[in-house]
């Protein structure tokens, strides 16, 4: 019973010093307990009240939780809109999906803390397209809002908390409360919910049962903002800039389909190498610049940032004698051009240093079809690719190459938008955390009827280098 040190080392890891528990069973969810084989002890660990309220959370997951006595009272029998027992211990927030897989990534954690904050479950309204990519992340139990929640089927009769806000039914009584709101957060919808920071909005909302969000944004510095959260979040995250770190690694783990293939590719092509390299290439606009100026750009940014080494001469058949290192460069895009040029270019060429570059593009689906199952698999797989590199270099404004660096624990480089022929100068520039870009954040303060600027608020809160009003933790 005396567990030597390693022992203990490894047990801490392989738990992700805490964050995650033994108890579930491996051979379902087989990434859980081997992701730490393949990526590197975060130098991040949870606070100990971090740790404390996910098993706190886990408990009442377990007892509120899809098919328990409660969860069949309230989000069975609500179906009918019926008032609800106001007494009830249980309160929900369901999560629906918006947007590409990146942004469902991220609003995800982002409802996740909110149901911790408040002492809700998340359930979360999954679809065929995304069955297949995540394992179950609380222990026995389940995050999948069964099929016969009423907003499955309509979802016009749900009131709305905009429309709450705008008739001002917001100060009735407990008894005229709605047991079913949808609170939408969505980056496009622009009205009331400039105001689901303020701490008024937050106490309607706790008052309401079950809240459905529909959301494709990171909105987590908004819950930084909101007074009566604060002590709860600076003792779960003194370091700040770990909110989706921890949090992604806790509920995101690849399922075994997966897994394999991220297995399987890493184990073929990265593992070996001596350093990897990873390049998230996405193009929003294609005519704003054409492949090449962003193949330029990319060189251009892993020159001055040593990432890659400049070219030497052609290649000749006389291969060197000394033992060499090699890099790996995986590239992640939806366009083949991308790792085609630099493959042929580190093909043809020798490197000063002499190092061996190989460079990698796992798929190249051409566009975005974030409905399709097999897409977002390999979507998934990517991403979580790139967070195994030791290095990346990421796209300007781009959820996919957030949730991969922050999974990572790394500061991508972030490129520039090019357009046209010219290359921007400087081609990238480091973020200033890893932590996700919150792209659409609120733009008003909470009493007076005025614009804020909440960086001079909020000096963990600083605006982000890819997009003039994002906001970003730091
Ligand atoms: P964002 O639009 O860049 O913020 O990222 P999202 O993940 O929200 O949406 C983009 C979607 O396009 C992804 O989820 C994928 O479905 C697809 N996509 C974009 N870039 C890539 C890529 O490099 N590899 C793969 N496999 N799919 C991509």
């Amino acid at each position: 019973n005396d567990l030597s040190p390693s022992t203990t080392t490894i047990a801490n890891e392989k738990l992700l010093d805490g964050l995650i528990v033994s108890t579930f069973e491996e051979a379902s969810c087989l990434s859980r307990y081997q992701s730490y084989l393949y990526r590197k002890a975060s130098p991040h660990k949870p606070s100990k009240y971090l740790i404390s309220k996910l098993r706190n959370y886990e408990r009442l997951h377990r007892s509120c939780g899809p098919h328990t006595k409660s969860y069949n009272k309230i989000m069975s029998k609500g179906a009918n809109f019926s008032k609800i027992n106001a007494g009830t211990k249980c309160k929900y927030l369901v999560w629906t999906a918006s947007n590409g897989l990146g942004n469902r990534m991220l609003t995800l954690a982002a409802a996740f803390l909110y149901a911790i904050l408040t002492d809700r479950v998340l359930v979360v309204r999954f679809g065929a397209d995304m069955f297949g990519l995540f394992c179950e992340p609380f222990p026995d139990s389940s995050w999948l809002l069964p099929r016969d929640f009423p907003y499955w089927k309509d979802q016009t009769q749900i009131e709305t908390h905009e429309n709450m806000l705008m008739n001002n039914k917001a100060n009735g009584s407990q008894e005229l409360l709605p047991p079913f709101l949808i609170l939408n957060l969505v980056h496009s919808h622009d009205g009331h919910n400039n105001f689901f920071h303020c701490d008024r909005s937050q106490d309607l909302l706790q008052k309401i049962p079950v809240l459905i969000l529909r959301s494709d944004q990171y909105f987590v510095p908004s819950l930084f903002m909101i007074h009566s959260f604060g002590k709860d979040l600076s003792k779960m995250f003194p370091e700040k800039d770990t909110v989706f770190h921890h949090l992604g690694r806790y509920l995101f783990h690849p399922s075994n389909e997966a897994w394999e293939l991220i297995r399987k590719f890493y184990e073929a092509h990265l593992a070996k190498a001596n350093e990897r390299i990873g390049l998230q290439i996405r193009v929003f606009n294609t005519h704003r610049a054409p492949h090449q100026t962003i193949s330029n750009e990319i060189v251009a940014c892993t020159l001055k940032h040593k990432l890659l080494p400049e070219l030497g001469m052609q290649k000749s058949v006389d291969s060197p004698l000394k033992k060499q290192t090699s890099k790996a460069v995986l590239v992640a895009s939806l366009y083949s051009e991308y790792g085609e040029k630099l493959r042929t270019m580190f093909q043809e060429n020798t490197t000063v240093t002499g190092e061996i570059i190989r460079v990698y593009q796992p798929s190249h689906e051409e566009r975005q079809k974030s409905n399709n199952d097999k897409h977002n698999i390999k979507a998934w797989t990517e991403i979580y690719l790139l967070s195994l590199c030791d290095a990346l270099i990421t796209s300007p404004k781009s959820t996919f190459g957030y949730v991969a660096q922050s999974l990572g624990g790394l500061t991508p480089w972030i490129l520039q938008r090019a357009k046209g022929q010219t290359v921007p100068n400087p081609p990238c520039q480091r973020a200033k955390s890893m932590e996700p870009c919150f792209h659409y954040p609120p733009k008003f303060d909470c009493w007076a009827n005025s614009t804020v600027d909440f960086t001079s608020r909020f000096h963990h809160m600083k605006y982000c280098e890819d997009t003039t009003r994002g906001l970003r933790l730091v």
